[in-house]
């Protein structure tokens, strides 16, 4: 295949790419158009894949990446005049920010139509905390997914088949080549996804540490920088905070128990850090909506609905709507305490080898279609900066089986040290 003026072949164009040169808008619409109808084989996308991952994306490039695999799909559609917004996070352990945003923001007035994934590796997945609700459905067509909105505000649920079909194909190739790690390609996957939900406004939470996939805060920067640009060249409302991921947001890692979290913070209760990051995240998108003149007043308004039970009550009406039923109840498995060892100061955990203890426990995946148990996971009793005595519990393992080494290991992975070493910051970097 060639492109129309029969300038360049494929074979041709990623040479060019190797050799460092820049593509084309036209260039790269023939690609992923090629790659879609499979006129492009596999071979000649990864090695395309590859040339991008060593030479990067100019932001022309990536913006007409992003544009291309947008246009591969269909796009919600919203009534006129309607404040459209989401948040997207690059995921993280315990994070559960989306399961209150949502219903937050729709309390304020906001359409909230998220489209979530499931947990792969170490970080947990929207959707599977979400189906620990008894009858809890993820998989809505657009039409179910648009009257939702309409009805309640918000609905939180799987992409379509007829969503971005260009990501689903390119990822699965970028997860097999070892090119999902590109900061042009992540940008382009998570914003063309974004865009077909026909957005007005978009905050990015972008996590680095420990136990995120951006280890370092320059790696979240750079990342975050890229996405807010591209959202900016294709007419969204984009910005991004870069928040902390050197321990689980919260206490609760898993499925079932991070729901419950979920239903204390939208009673105004839970931990001050997943209140903190989900306020200031509210409040980005309330701001760039034009619902609020600045982040004080949007953080006061949403404080309100969540105290007053407003956003509780709109996260009831969107299970319900769901299909979901909170009275049956959900099941969280028996606990068994990790205690410390020695007395002094939490200063550091290993966040990745938590989140792997909960996939252990069979809360979460190594393959795509591992089955998830929702009622296993962790309950960090301990924070960093909090001062412990030998014998004071640190974690929470729920199981219902005994789980000697999975204990060791989350005992292992929080470190223990005679001085406090410093807090950590929620809010890493703010990107406008
Ligand atoms: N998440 C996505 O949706 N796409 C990527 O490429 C990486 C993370």
């Amino acid at each position: 295949m060639r492109l129309e003026d029969d300038s360049v072949t494929p074979a041709e164009l990623i040479a060019r790419k190797r050799d460092g040169h820049t593509l084309t808008r036209d260039e790269i619409a023939f690609v992923i158009r090629g790659f879609v109808d499979s006129s492009i084989p596999e071979y000649q996308m990864s090695a395309l894949a590859m040339a991008i991952f060593f030479q990067g994306m100019e932001d022309e490039e990536t913006a007409a990446l992003t544009q291309e695999m947008l246009l591969s799909g269909v796009r919600l559609e919203w009534p006129a005049g309607a404040a459209v917004v989401d948040k997207h996070s690059t995921g993280g352990v315990g994070d559960k920010v989306s399961l209150v945003l949502a219903p937050l923001l729709a309390s304020c007035g906001l359409r909230v139509p998220m489209i979530s994934g499931r947990g792969l590796g170490p970080t947990g997945g929207t959707l599977d905390k979400l189906e620990s609700i008894p009858g809890f459905r993820t998989d809505l067509s657009i039409t179910e997914m648009q009257a939702i909105v309409e009805r309640v505000g918000c609905v939180i649920t799987g992409a379509t088949e007829d969503l971005v079909p260009a990501d689903r194909k390119f990822y699965g190739l970028r997860d097999v080549t070892a090119t999902v790690p590109s900061i042009p390609l992540i940008t382009a996957s998570i914003m063309s996804k974004k865009l077909a939900e026909s957005l007005n406004a978009l905050v990015l939470d972008v996590k680095c540490g420990s136990g995120a996939f951006m280890k370092t805060r320059d790696q979240g920067v750079e990342l975050a920088n890229s996405l807010v640009r591209a959202g900016q060249r294709m007419g969204v409302r984009t910005t991004a905070l870069v928040t902390d991921m050197n321990q689980p947001l919260g206490r609760m890692c898993g499925n079932a128990v991070e729901l419950d979290e979920t239903l204390d913070c939208l009673a105004g209760e839970g931990p001050d850090d997943l209140r903190y990051v989900t306020l200031a995240l509210g409040a980005e998108l309330l701001v760039s909506a034009e619902r609020c003149a600045d982040p004080t007043a949007a953080e006061s308004l949403l404080s309100d609905r969540l105290d007053s039970g407003a956003a509780r009550e709109v996260f009831e009406q969107m299970v319900v709507a769901q299909g979901g039923d909170l009275k049956i109840g959900y099941q969280v498995a028996r606990e068994q305490v990790v205690v410390a060892e020695r007395s002094g100061f939490v200063t550091r955990m290993d966040t990745e080898a938590l989140g792997m203890a909960v996939i252990d426990l069979g809360g979460g995946r190594r393959q795509i279609g591992d089955s998830v148990d929702h009622s296993v996971g962790i309950d960090m009793r301990a924070k960093i900066g909090d001062e412990v005595s030998a014998g004071d519990p640190l974690a929470r393992v729920f199981a219902d089986q005994k789980v000697p080494a999975i204990m060791s290991r989350v005992s292992g992975a929080i470190t223990i040290s005679d001085s406090q070493g410093e807090w950590p910051e929620f809010i890493v970097e703010r990107i406008r």
